[in-house]
């Protein structure tokens, strides 16, 4: 139905200079030397770039909302708005260290959600916490939980929606690691004391990946690499908040050498200031301030970030060094990887869903395209 022409098109493997592809039915289809026909409409691009959708598997709210306090579906609607806006088109819901009940409510809404979701705005759900070492608990409010009914309603989870799970594995061992991970759990360590040792054994079990490398957990130090040595010595894929305040760039740079390259993502891990004018909300029940763009709580702790994910994709390139079609993969392909939803979401290919962000060579957000249809925002 819309043809954009005159663009470069960073299809996930490579960027296809002055190219033209169509929007049908909500897939991408790229045209070649293919005849417009008379009843489409034609968007001239004037040699913008065109990417995959972001894809962002950490998203604890936007825009004044926090799934941790409002899990329902009207909140799901408001923050998939918010960070459309920025070119992320899809998100997993997130909680963090919430009550069952929260996370219960959650499920129900994502799924409720996903009845009119064909272009999978909501890719998934993520439960970071509450099966964390309290020892690294960041901004997390520590919860008393029944170990039983959380690993039973995780398993009921992942039956019905990509289900990322963050936890400790020193809290939980690695028969529930392995039990989680066989019924379809996507385990990622994160909040944790793991020892090198101990991680290494956790992705033994079947641990995939590490919630956002660096932050609350083990260091890599002298004679105890930690959860950090053993994600990077590992096959396990891990993700980053790429907003150069939670991780140096040093560090970021370090994790992506070698081996490691294409198993790191971005995260937002975005809260409720993200998308919003207030400098200030409550973030498990401690005031958390915006200052600089930063956020942290009364405790002086980082409390997740305010950023979209397209920042994260600009700063990386332009602070960090990072070449900006290995930034976008991180932002797209690689998480889409990480749910194993590659061959829809992530890409801009034949066949792909036409969830597309458009930017200019300083990486600003010009368009977006979600479902094939230009998004128009207030
Ligand atoms: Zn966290």
């Amino acid at each position: 139905m819309t043809i954009l022409t005159n663009c470069d098109i960073f299809s996930g493997d490579e960027v296809l200079t002055r190219q033209s592809l169509a929007l049908r039915g909500g897939l991408v289809h790229l045209c070649g030397e293919e005849i417009v026909r008379p009843s489409e409409i034609v968007i001239d691009l004037k040699g913008a770039s065109v990417s995959p959708g972001l894809v962002d598997l950490q998203v604890n709210g936007g825009d004044g909302i926090l799934f941790n306090d409002d899990p329902s579906l009207n909140a799901i609607t408001s923050v998939v708005n918010t960070h459309r806006k920025y070119g992320t088109t899809s998100i997993c819901p997130t909680v963090f260290s919430a009550p069952i009940a929260t996370m219960k409510q959650l499920l129900w809404s994502c799924l409720e959600f996903k009845k009119n979701d064909k272009a999978e705005a909501v890719c998934g759900i993520h439960f970071e916490g509450p099966l964390i070492n309290p020892e690294k608990a960041g901004a997390h409010e520590p919860q008393t939980f029944d170990l039983d009914e959380i690993i039973s309603f995780y398993l009921q989870s992942a039956k019905l929606i990509p289900t990322i799970v963050t936890l400790a594995p020193e809290i939980v061992g690695n028969s529930i690691i392995e039990n989680l991970s066989k019924s379809g759990v996507i385990v990622f360590l994160g909040h944790s004391e793991a020892s090198y040792a101990t991680a290494l054994e956790a992705f033994s079990a079947g641990a995939v990946g590490t919630t956002h490398l660096f932050n609350a957990m083990t260091p890599l130090s002298a004679r105890e690499p930690g959860l950090v040595g053993a994600t990077l010595d590992s096959k396990s894929q891990f993700s980053l908040i790429g907003d150069g305040c939670h991780v140096h760039w040093s560090n970021v740079k370090r994790s992506l050498r070698g081996t490691n390259r294409g198993k790191a993502f971005w995260v937002s891990d975005a809260n409720s200031l993200a998308g919003s004018e207030a400098d200030t909300g409550v973030i498990a029940g401690k005031t958390v301030t915006k200052k600089n763009g930063v956020c942290v709580n009364s405790d002086g702790i980082l409390a997740g970030s305010c950023h979209p994910l397209s920042t994260m994709v600009k700063r990386s390139v332009q602070q960090g060094g990072i070449p900006r079609t290995e930034a976008l993969r991180m932002a797209s392909l690689y998480p889409a990887n990480v749910i194993c939803r590659a061959q829809k979401l992530g890409r801009v290919s034949e066949g792909c869903i036409a969830n597309l962000l458009i930017t200019n060579n300083e990486i600003e957000v010009i368009q977006v395209y979600f479902d094939g249809k230009l998004c128009v925002f207030e």
